[in-house]
């Protein structure tokens, strides 16, 4: 509905990726948007210099950024990625799910995806971007909102000729903290017990063959209470997550224990990045949260978007896809909705997604507890493997629950749901003797090969 929004002025907080693909969602509908964005970065930068963690596009995003006729430039920044490599101990490595590129998630850093949005944004005359401003205030009944600066003196400015308001602010959003404040809103924010440091893996000489790893590949090091990922970028380098639990924080200030603990847990990444201690020593810790809260909007003038909504951890590579669904949403059901009824609007909007983002939270927890310590034993990699085979066997019949999170657009909350039942199901049939079955079949497979090779594993 080209303008459905024709006459309205809509103000975005926070010009991050869920913020910036409404933007221009809502503008090529017919509205004209005004971004506030604290930070000061240019359009025309080349992101990929800045600070940035990766992330993964599965399905979702994808029909999100082709909703909106973006996804071939952002695809342009993306590399493939078909499964994922377990970095066992000794140097062997597991490759597991499937080499088909055709169900391939595409990994990207963070930074090069919102740089694509920023620039097909800026590119847009109804979106107009203001960085270098943060939300100090707002008028709840009014929905006029008080901006500064962030590195001058000049005087806050008041924004008040907004129909309605969008924080799309990020996991410590102002505009949620605003719009809470004397409500009945229940928030509730939970840390991980482990925090992470980026470390960059450099690219190696072969200007051919960057990659010193499988470059269509996530890889990682689950050893217990430490773990490792890292995602690969287009110019040959990975960017690497170090997460460790928070109780070890002090460990950084004492020269040596970081880096030998490094060399001794994962010598192959070690063997890359030889300053790997210095790196991750000077490199700040970012933390894991999930948020959950039982009010996204407040009248008809403030809704909430994206991670300023529901927070999740990134264990299932979700955050970001399902911040684009809510965006698809929030649209759309702005569309159904007369504008005299936009609360409802609002109301409509958080009863559709609320049960899937708990759910994709709940999941991404999980999922956090198999990659650190489950997914190295065999069983879990068994049973990866025999859900592989069923469902190549019946595609149809048999789709595992990572396939429906990450490779279709059903709600996530129906897909476990239906996966668990399924399961249930299965377990009478025999499900698990076939896993036990597989994993009995890896274990002598390893075992033989290590004989054979003295002392590598399955690659
Ligand atoms: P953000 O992208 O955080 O944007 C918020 C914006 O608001 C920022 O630009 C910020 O500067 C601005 N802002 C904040 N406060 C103010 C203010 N007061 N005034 C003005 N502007 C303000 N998701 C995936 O789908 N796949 C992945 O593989 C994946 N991997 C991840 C890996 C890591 C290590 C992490 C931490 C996250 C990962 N995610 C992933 C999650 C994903 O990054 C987030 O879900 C996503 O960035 C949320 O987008 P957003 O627009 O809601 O928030």
């Amino acid at each position: 509905r080209p303008a459905a929004f024709a006459g309205q002025k809509i103000v975005i907080v926070g010009a991050g990726l869920a913020g910036t693909l409404c933007a221009i969602m809502l503008a090529q509908r017919g509205a004209r948007v005004e971004i506030i964005e604290r930070q000061t970065f240019d359009p025309k930068d080349d992101y990929s210099n800045r600070r940035s963690f990766n992330v993964t596009v599965s399905s979702r995003g994808e029909a999100a950024m082709k909703a909106a006729g973006i996804w071939d430039r952002v695809k342009a920044r993306t590399i493939a990625i078909t499964g994922r490599t377990c970095h066992e101990g000794l140097g062997s490595t597991f490759f597991s799910y499937s080499r088909d590129r055709s169900v391939a998630l595409h990994g990207a850093r963070r930074s090069d995806v919102n740089g694509e949005l920023l620039a097909a944004a800026a590119e847009h005359e109804g979106i107009a971007i203001r960085f270098g401003w943060t939300l100090r205030d707002l008028d709840k009944a009014s929905g006029a909102l008080t901006i500064a600066p962030v590195a001058s003196d000049a005087p806050a400015e008041t924004i008040g000729d907004a129909d309605f308001v969008i924080g799309a602010d990020g996991v410590h959003s102002a505009v949620r903290r605003l719009i809470h404040r004397g409500e009945r809103a229940d928030f509730t924010q939970r840390y991980l017990d482990w925090n992470y440091r980026e470390i960059a893996i450099p690219a190696g000489p072969d200007a051919d063959h960057p990659w010193r790893m499988d470059p269509n590949s996530l890889h990682l090091w689950p050893r217990g209470d430490l773990m490792m990922f890292a995602l690969p970028n287009p110019d040959g380098s990975f960017t690497g997550n170090f997460i460790y639990p928070c109780a070890r924080e002090a460990d950084f200030a004492a020269i040596g224990l970081v880096g030998e603990m490094f060399r001794r847990e994962f010598p192959d990444v070690a063997a890359l990045v030889p300053d790997a201690e210095e790196r991750l020593r000077v490199t700040p810790p970012s933390y894991f949260p999930t948020q959950r809260n039982s009010k996204w909007s407040h009248g008809d003038r403030f809704v909430l978007l994206g991670d300023a909504a529901h927070a999740t951890v990134p264990f299932y590579g979700q955050g970001m896809n399902s911040a684009f669904e809510s965006v698809l949403e929030l649209v759309s059901c702005l569309e159904r909705f007369p504008r005299s009824e936009r609360a409802r609007a609002f109301e409509a909007y958080q009863s559709a997604r609320k049960p899937h983002t708990d759910a994709v939270a709940d999941l991404s927890i999980e999922n956090f507890d198999e990659l650190r310590s489950r997914f190295r034993h065999v069983v879990p990699q068994a049973r990866r493997r025999v859900e592989v085979l069923l469902n190549r066997l019946l595609p149809n019949a048999f789709v595992p629950l990572h396939v429906r999170v990450s490779h279709s657009l059903e709600g996530y909350r129906t897909a476990i749901d239906a996966c668990a039942r399924r399961d249930r199901l299965l377990r009478w049939f025999g499900f698990d003797l076939l896993v036990y079955a597989a994993a009995g079949g890896q274990i002598a497979a390893t075992a033989l090969h290590r004989v054979w090779h003295g002392g590598t594993g399955l690659s």
